[in-house]
């Protein structure tokens, strides 16, 4: 079945106006007839909940942590980008647009990601206005600095603490709603199931974490806004608590999942010190401004002290291979690249798994103390973790898995193909392709909550008049009840492997089979030992404690259950996409420099799969990629 993303007629700098226009609205005092749930409090969720509580509908808002300022979003560091064009250097709507546009590869939604670049701006202005202390100049305008795949500066910043600066604003006109009533906040409370009736998502079932009680929620409208699912690696710089249960029931209940084996892979992490390790830590993209990076050119220098490599002897890849980007060259790419140097055996640092950032350069042109304003907190926070002073010896880093492209499948209008159903920030697919762009997460987020959902959701209310299903419907009760059965389950095996045992050989698995390249012969391999891994983790899991209680060992099993599951359609949809693209490395199509080799012929479509039953082979329906302004171009950064 072909899938029609709704995308409006017109030219596309007008179509976001226009729709905006020919959209219906509710009027004001018909807003608090309408209940919506919003899944998620991080930057997409919170801006959502407070902006549609302001405009008057009635909210409960769901997180799983105690507060919703310990949402994931809270870890974000190097910046949000937005087309201000403050430094004067060439930046405009429509650059912002095609630099994100090419950065995913070509395999984003034209309109949407136009969209998101025309918002951009509103996005700064609201955060400002908010009191988020973006770093500054001297004379008072905001400051902004460069990240990767973009030759101007747009990057707005707070530190290395831009996301949990966005946050507390977000937070605080959350905190605002709650106040007012508007907004009902179940924190610490876990969305375990979607409800649809005739073919509407009508509310969801959750699992109080802290008494273990499972409840009912009914609304007009499901907005899930409940992040990425990196954590299907086991080892990612994502917080503990990511995970894809949300968006995989709903997709279990009939919502599509997009571009699943689109994953990101950040090349400036602290690499892996051992098999204790329970996450990987991020070393902000915006270290790459100031930090060049480089291995030694011969294998035998590898192990010497790097101040004792002569500049002759080193070699600085990125800048070699990419001279017109340098070490801003995007993601994929640079990830790649500094993944090839180590398996030329030129790696530093233990097992030879990581490439020097070095800072030497800036310090010396910049002085110390300007390095220290710009990146004090990552530095502080690479000396806790690896015992080194990164303003001495150049810091040591690797790829590691980051962000997650693939999501619930939504039309222009962020609603899944499930009326009601919404989808918001990086639970969604809609505008980073086959692999995002620095800064522009926070940026995606905050554009969904914050200015297209209050839009879209007003015209599905007034358009669609869907009607209200209470939580006395039987639909609500079988699904509580088989939630229920799940939770039993889960308690009563009471086996020997303890659920991190388990995600981790999973992640392991799909690190090396399904990680930053590919094969057939691997995903194959891979698409073999899932399913036996998933038997034996319901055969011999143990989850500890008991139902009634905080049992954070019974959360983990349930999530990590259902990784068990969608590790396998990851696969598939990489198996499936004979091609490469952006974080997408198919091994067998690639160009003679070893650059990602794309066919768009045959694959220049969103792959969005429907679920068929538990062992069946699901159904993939195809988003056609139409570019109306954009021509397809080989992606080139040199
Ligand atoms: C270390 C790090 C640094 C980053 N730095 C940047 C950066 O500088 N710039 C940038 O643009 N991007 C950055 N990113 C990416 C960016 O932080 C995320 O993509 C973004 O914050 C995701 O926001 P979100 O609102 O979609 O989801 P999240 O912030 O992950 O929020 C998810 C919410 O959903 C809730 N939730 C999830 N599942 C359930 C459930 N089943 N039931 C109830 N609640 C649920 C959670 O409790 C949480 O409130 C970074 C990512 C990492 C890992």
């Amino acid at each position: 079945m072909p899938l029609d993303g709704k995308i409006p007629s017109g030219p596309l700098s007008a179509k976001w106006d226009k729709h905006k226009f020919d959209s219906k609205l509710v009027n004001p005092a018909n807003k608090r007839k309408f209940d919506v749930i919003v899944v998620g409090s991080g930057l997409a969720g919170a801006s959502a909940a407070a902006s549609l509580a302001e405009l008057g509908y009635k909210v409960q808002c769901f997180c799983f942590q105690d507060s919703p300022r310990r949402a994931h979003s809270i870890a974000a560091q190097g910046g949000i980008n937005a087309a201000k064009n403050y430094p004067n250097d060439g930046d405009s709507i429509q650059r912002l647009f095609y630099d994100t546009i090419k950065g995913g590869d070509f395999r984003a939604r034209e309109a949407n990601v136009y969209r998101l670049a025309q918002v951009s701006g509103n996005i700064i202005d609201q955060c400002v206005a908010q009191g988020v202390p973006f770093a500054r100049e001297y004379g008072g305008l905001l400051s902004n600095r460069s990240f990767g795949g973009a030759q101007v500066s747009r990057t707005f910043y707070a530190r290395g603490q831009t996301g949990q600066q966005l946050l507390l604003g977000a937070y605080q006109a959350l905190s605002r709603q709650i106040g007012l009533g508007a907004v009902q906040m179940f924190p610490r409370t876990e969305m375990l199931d979607l409800v649809v009736i005739e073919g509407q998502a009508k509310g969801i079932v959750v699992r109080n974490l802290v008494t273990g009680e499972i409840t009912s929620h009914a609304a007009d409208a499901v907005v899930l806004a409940t992040g990425g699912y990196g954590n299907v690696f086991f080892l990612s710089t994502n917080a503990k608590g990511c995970n894809v249960t949300a968006t995989w029931r709903a997709y279990k209940k009939g919502a599509f999942f997009a571009n699943p084996c689109y994953t990101q892979i950040h090349p400036t992490c602290i690499p892996v010190s051992g098999e204790h390790q329970s996450k990987l830590t991020l070393m902000s993209e915006s270290l790459r401004n100031d930090g060049r990076v480089w291995v030694p050119k011969r294998k035998e220098d590898c192990s010497k002290p790097p101040s004792s490599i002569p500049d002759s002897d080193r070699d600085y890849f990125l800048e070699r291979k990419y001279p017109s980007f340098g070490n801003l060259a995007p993601r994929d790419i640079s990830s790649r690249s500094a993944k090839e140097v180590c398996d030329e055996g030129r790696g530093v640092g233990p097992g030879g798994l990581g490439v020097y950032l070095d800072f030497a350069d800036s310090i010396k042109r910049l002085s110390l103390n300007v390095v220290r304003e710009r990146y004090g907190n990552l530095f502080d926070m690479y000396e806790k973790i690896t015992g080194e002073n990164a303003y001495e010896v150049p810091m040591r880093i690797y790829p590691a898995v980051h962000y997650t492209m693939g999501g619930s499948w939504v039309d222009y209008n962020l609603m899944s193909n499930l009326p009601g159903l919404f989808v918001l920030g990086e639970a969604n697919f809609s505008d980073h392709g086959a692999n995002r762009l620095g800064a522009s997460a926070l940026m995606q987020g905050l554009a969904d909550g914050y200015f297209v959902l209050p839009y879209t959701i007003g015209h599905y209310f007034a358009s669609a008049k869907p009607a209200k299903a209470p939580v006395s419907h039987p639909e609500f009760k079988k699904t509580e009840e088989s939630v229920r059965v799940l939770t039993q389950k889960l308690l009563s095996i009471k086996g020997k492997r303890t659920p991190t045992s388990l995600h981790r050989e999973l992640g392991k698995l799909l690190w090396e089979k399904c990680g930053m390249s590919r094969n057939e012969a691997g995903l194959k391999e891979a698409l073999k030992r899932i399913p036996e891994l998933r038997a034996e983790f319901w055969k011999n899991v143990n989850v500890t404690g008991e139902n009634g209680e905080l049992n954070q060992s019974l959360e983990y099993a349930g999530r990590v259950a259902d990784f068990m599951e969608f590790a396998e359609l990851l696969c598939l949809d990489a198996l499936h996409r004979r091609e490469s693209c952006g974080g997408h490395f198919r091994q067998e199509f690639q160009t003679p420099d070893g650059e990602a080799k794309r066919d768009d012929e045959n694959f220049s479509y969103v792959a969005a799969w429907e679920y068929q039953g538990s062992n069946q082979q699901p159904t993939m329906h195809k988003e056609a990629l139409v570019y109306e302004e954009v021509h397809m171009s080989t992606r080139s950064y040199k």
